[in-house]
């Protein structure tokens, strides 16, 4: 087998909090346990939040904890045309269309659809399912809108064309316990409807780069949170449909707040800059999460 190759990929648009320091200490020591590299990916496509700043106290942070990674570091803003291409494999299968309702029109469908007493499909996230197009907007107000060079839209991925051409269920391998054979877990990526791929304005998402970028650093186990479990549903689609490997994944437990809340980077109490400032030390927050 080659050699294990994990990575830590936070989004940058805010400090690292505990949940973040239990993520790269994980996949770093289970990198070290398996003999592998450790990386670490910026996950910046989003570039208004994502500050020059926020990376470099990211670095600052890690290396506090004690999480050093191999250079150079992939940079997410680095490689739109990577992504571009890989959207362009997907659009010349036909599976990709331009969505142009906005999100208030969505909303607004949903709530008349609703109001019925019939409950719109959800999203394991959570949010509603993009509706059919001709639902929200006339015939003509697709024709203009096609027409238009300024009007924004997303490209959205043919969940049912692109199942149907896979024509064939999906699993991924899950290493639910860490000491235990990986288990088969059978992907329900429709479940997600007509996820968005790409805007106008933004040549991927996180969906698509993620799943490139996997293949393209040779990600053999993606250890990530629990809370993107089901995202990789999607991902298992994606990957078959661009001819990419999958690696094995484990999605790990996520770190709560005293309310048992996931942490947000909004939340200033948790982040690993202030719990410094109020003098918790490296090693304290190791061993608070379990890696003493
Ligand atoms: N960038 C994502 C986040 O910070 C994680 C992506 C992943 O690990 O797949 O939530």
């Amino acid at each position: 087998m080659s050699q294990p190759v994990l990575r830590f990929a936070p989004s940058p648009n805010g400090h690292l909090h505990l949940g973040h320091a239990y993520s790269a200490l994980l996949n770093a020591k289970l990198a070290q346990q398996l003999g592998g590299r450790f990386l670490v990916r910026i996950e910046d496509i989003d570039k208004a939040r994502c500050t020059q700043t926020l990376i470099d106290e990211m670095f600052e942070d890690l290396t506090w904890l004690g999480v050093t990674c191999e250079e150079p570091v992939r940079r997410q803003s680095e490689h739109f045309e990577a992504y571009a291409e890989a959207l362009a494999q997907l659009e010349a299968t036909g599976l990709v269309y331009r969505a142009y309702a906005s999100r208030a029109q969505v909303k607004a469908f949903i709530s008349t659809y609703e109001e019925t007493g019939r409950s719109w499909p959800r999203d394991p996230d959570g949010a509603p399912l993009y509706p059919p197009e001709e639902a929200i907007l006339s015939p003509e107000t697709l024709a203009s809108l096609a027409a238009d060079p300024n009007a924004p839209f997303a490209l959205r991925l043919d969940m049912a064309k692109a199942l149907k051409l896979i024509g064939a269920e999906l699993f991924w391998q899950e290493l639910v316990d860490l000491n235990a054979p990986a288990v088969s877990q059978k992907a329900h990526p429709e479940l997600w409807g007509d996820v968005v791929l790409a805007r106008k304005d933004t040549p991927t998402s996180y969906h698509l780069s993620v799943v490139l970028d996997d293949a393209l650093q040779g990600i053999t186990h993606v250890v990530r949170g629990q809370d993107l479990y089901h995202a990789t549903s999607v991902h298992r689609l994606l990957q078959e449909l661009l001819g990419l490997p999958a690696p094995t994944y484990h999605h790990h437990k996520l770190i709560l707040d005293d309310d048992g809340r996931k942490l947000a980077k909004s939340n200033k109490s948790t982040s690993l800059r202030s719990l410094r400032e109020q003098g918790t030390s490296a090693p304290e927050i190791r061993q608070m999460l379990g890696f003493a």
